[in-house]
Order: C-alpha cells, then sequence, then structure tokens
C-alpha cells in the first residue's frame, strides 16, 4: 500500500509510545513504574462522575450536540474563563473540541497553509510539531535560555516573512516553566508588532506550586488578547483524561472555520463528557484544589531525590505541570550508553523504570520523568533509577 507524504512523515507519539510498552509490561506481570505518562493517578471526582451517570440515565446518548458542542457547556466554559481570568468570551467565540490535542489539530488545520511557518519553543510538547506537519506547515524552533524560556531575542532570530503562529505553553510540558506577567507581556507585543497569532496552551493552567503566580497571554492586556486563541481543557486539571473534552476560544470568524472543520471530522466531542465537563467546571474547584496541593506535595519530595541521582542535573525548580526534565548528559556517559533513548530503554528494561526521552521533546541528552503518580511509587521510581546509576560509579 502506498501511504500519503503526510502518513509518511508523520512521527508517532513519543509519550504515548513509551506509556504503552511500560503498561504492555504491567499487562504480563512486569513490576514496571510509569513515569512516562502525562496523566494524572486520581479517578476523576465523584460528582463529576455522578453527572455523567445522570446524563446516560436521562437518555442524553442518543444524539448528537452541535459539532463544536453543548451550548450549556460553552457557557460552562465562558463562565470558567471569566472567574479565572476576568476574560469574557460570548459562546460563538468557543467552541468543544475531543481535547485540548483536537483544539490544537483543528487550529493548525484552521491557520497553517504549505510554507506557513509556526514558531515552537525547544523544548516543548511532541505533538505540536507533528501537527504543525500534518497541515503542511513548517515548524521553526525558537531556542530557550538556562531556564527553559524563549526571548523576543530568540524571536527575532526565527521569524520572517512566512511566520503565522507562535505557541506558548505555561505552565510547560515538559519542563514545569511558567512564564512571568513581564516575559507574557513582551511575547504578546513582539506577536502583535510581528503581526503573528499566538495559540496559548494553557492546559496546566491550574497546576502551580509553592506560590508560583500563573498568568494567561488573554489576560494581558486587549491587543495582546486579541492577537491569542486560547487553548484549554479538562484533562489535567479535573483528572479527566480519558473524557477527552478541550476547548478553543478566539475571534468568531476563527471559531467558525473551526466548527466547520470539526463538523467534518469528529463531529461532537461524547455528550456524556460534555455533561461530566460541565459539572467539573461549574464545581466549586475544591477538588482541582486537593489533586493541586498533592502534585505539590510529590514535587517538593521528588526534586531534591531527583537531583541527587547520580548524573542527573535539574535546572530551576519546576513551578507547574506535573514534570520534572533532568539534564542527564552525564548520566549517559557514566552509564555508557550512546544516548538518552538508550537509557530510557535501559532504564526500562533494568530499572523498569519508565520515563520520556528528551528527543522527543527537541532535547536529547534530557528525560521527562512525570510525578502525576503516588509518592510510593515515586520515591519507589527513584530508588530504583539511582540503584541502576549506581551501579557505574
Ligand atoms: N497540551 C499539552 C502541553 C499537553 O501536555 C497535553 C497532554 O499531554 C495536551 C495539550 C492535550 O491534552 P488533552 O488532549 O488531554 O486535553
Amino acid at each position: 500500500m502506498k501511504f500519503s507524504d503526510r502518513a509518511m512523515n508523520v512521527e508517532p507519539s513519543a509519550t504515548v509510545k513509551v506509556s504503552n510498552t511500560a503498561k504492555a509490561m504491567i499487562r504480563k506481570g512486569i513490576d514496571v513504574i510509569n513515569l512516562g505518562i502525562g496523566e494524572p493517578d486520581f479517578t476523576t471526582p465523584q460528582l463529576i462522575a455522578d453527572a455523567a451517570i445522570k446524563a446516560i440515565k436521562s437518555g442524553k446518548t442518543s444524539f448528537y450536540t452541535p459539532a463544536s458542542g453543548l451550548p450549556q457547556l460553552k457557557e460552562a466554559i465562558a463562565e470558567r474563563i471569566k472567574k479565572d481570568y476576568g476574560v469574557i468570551y460570548p459562546i460563538d467565540q468557543i467552541s468543544v473540541t475531543n481535547g485540548a490535542k483536537m483544539a490544537l489539530y483543528v487550529l493548525m488545520q484552521a491557520l497553517v497553509d504549505p510554507g506557513v511557518e509556526v514558531l515552537l519553543p525547544r523544548p516543548s510538547w511532541v505533538s505540536y510539531k507533528q501537527q504543525v506537519l500534518l497541515a503542511g506547515g513548517k515548524p521553526v524552533i525558537v531556542e530557550t535560555g538556562d531556564d527553559f524560556k524563549i526571548t523576543t531575542d530568540g524571536l527575532d532570530d526565527a521569524v520572517n516573512h512566512n511566520t503565522k503562529v507562535l505557541v506558548i505553553n505555561s505552565p510547560q510540558n515538559p519542563t514545569g516553566t511558567i512564564y512571568s506577567k513581564e516575559e507574557l507581556e513582551a511575547i504578546g507585543n513582539w506577536a502583535v508588532l510581528h503581526n503573528v497569532i499566538l495559540i496559548a496552551d494553557d492546559i496546566y493552567g491550574k497546576l502551580v506550586y509553592n506560590q508560583n503566580q500563573f498568568y494567561s497571554l488573554v489576560q494581558i492586556n486587549d491587543r495582546i488578547a486579541a492577537s491569542t486563541i486560547l487553548v484549554n481543557g479538562v484533562s489535567k486539571a479535573y483528572s479527566m483524561t480519558g473524557w477527552r473534552i478541550g476547548y478553543v476560544a478566539g475571534a468568531p470568524e476563527l471559531i467558525s472555520k473551526v466548527n466547520s472543520i470539526l463538523s467534518h471530522t469528529t463531529g461532537n466531542p461524547a455528550t456524556v463528557s460534555q455533561y461530566a465537563a460541565i459539572a467539573a467546571l461549574e464545581s466549586d474547584q475544591s477538588e482541582v484544589e486537593t489533586m493541586r496541593q498533592a502534585f505539590e506535595q510529590r514535587l517538593n519530595t521528588i526534586y531534591p531525590l531527583v537531583e541527587k541521582i547520580p548524573g542527573f542535573k535539574l535546572r530551576a525548580k519546576p513551578e507547574g505541570a506535573f514534570y520534572l526534565f533532568p539534564d542527564v548528559s552525564a548520566a549517559i556517559q557514566l552509564a555508557g550508553v550512546q544516548s538518552s533513548g538508550e537509557l530510557v530503554d535501559r532504564l526500562l528494561q533494568e530499572a523498569h523504570v519508565a520515563v520520556v526521552d528528551g528527543a522527543a521533546f527537541g532535547m536529547p541528552g534530557y528525560l521527562r520523568m512525570s510525578y502525576a503518580t503516588s509518592l510510593e511509587d515515586l520515591s519507589t521510581a527513584v530508588e530504583r533509577i539511582t540503584a541502576f546509576m549506581n551501579q557505574f560509579l
């Protein structure tokens, strides 16, 4: 069979791949600790699950909703954005998607033509680059400094007349970095000046630790907000990865195009999941806070332990999301392996700990370790990695 160039060029998601391998090993009875995964380990809060059960029992399953989502859900999203950010979006400026991943995919489809360039920080989430390529566009990497953040100097180096979009993810996967208000203002003003559309991927916006402050690009000022497309979802904050609800908020004419694409691709996100998302967004957010505190405790416990693993070096302490991103170049040397990818394979096969190769995020020589798992498993995982590395000392 001859495949399209698109299909030939797309790479499978490294995070999904490592996680599937770990899950397959666990199914075979191997005691693997999975730090490869980007999903909270908590069960979805009961009040959210109950809303879905009620929707099923009352027969809200045998109809399509509008492709862009239930009006009640859009209202709940608009209300949440207003409460969290103080920014108002009428519901014709909101579209519900099958996870934030679909929101980002459909945006690339709506904005990117062949030859169009999309600026992506290095490191950044695995799917941005592939989604740009799937749209026929050109991903252009913007280098970051020691703090893993881009600056307007880096943007000046990357911009040209084909540049159309810049993706900002704060708190950032895989580093946990948060851009300050001033940094967002500088980046936002730069984008306005260069006529570059900003995509703010705020999926980790509620997972912020140790008194750090999160701001969304849409909160900085009206001009920046008008140049920004907001992407978010319920997966990470409400432990709802399996429900697949995300959303995009932006200008009415953009949302209209997004909706047309969705109407021919996904149709609507699962009706039951939409009712669950309404309950999540309308809830008093106390469950989010409980989970946030648990992540914070895990970060504060695990960070100093990972720092002590031979050959692992952490830069600034993560401020949000639920990942550590150690530089393992010294560990690669110590272990006598060729790459971070080989180290990941050895850790999985020999230490039975799954982590993701930094190369998947554009940074070979690094690993991404998720701390969205119990403190007990985290401690055991660090012990195993430490024991693995100790054999080379
Ligand atoms: N954006 C980032 C930075 C992510 O890490 C993820 C998930 O890992 C997503 C978007 C997609 O989330 P979902 O499709 O579950 O809403």
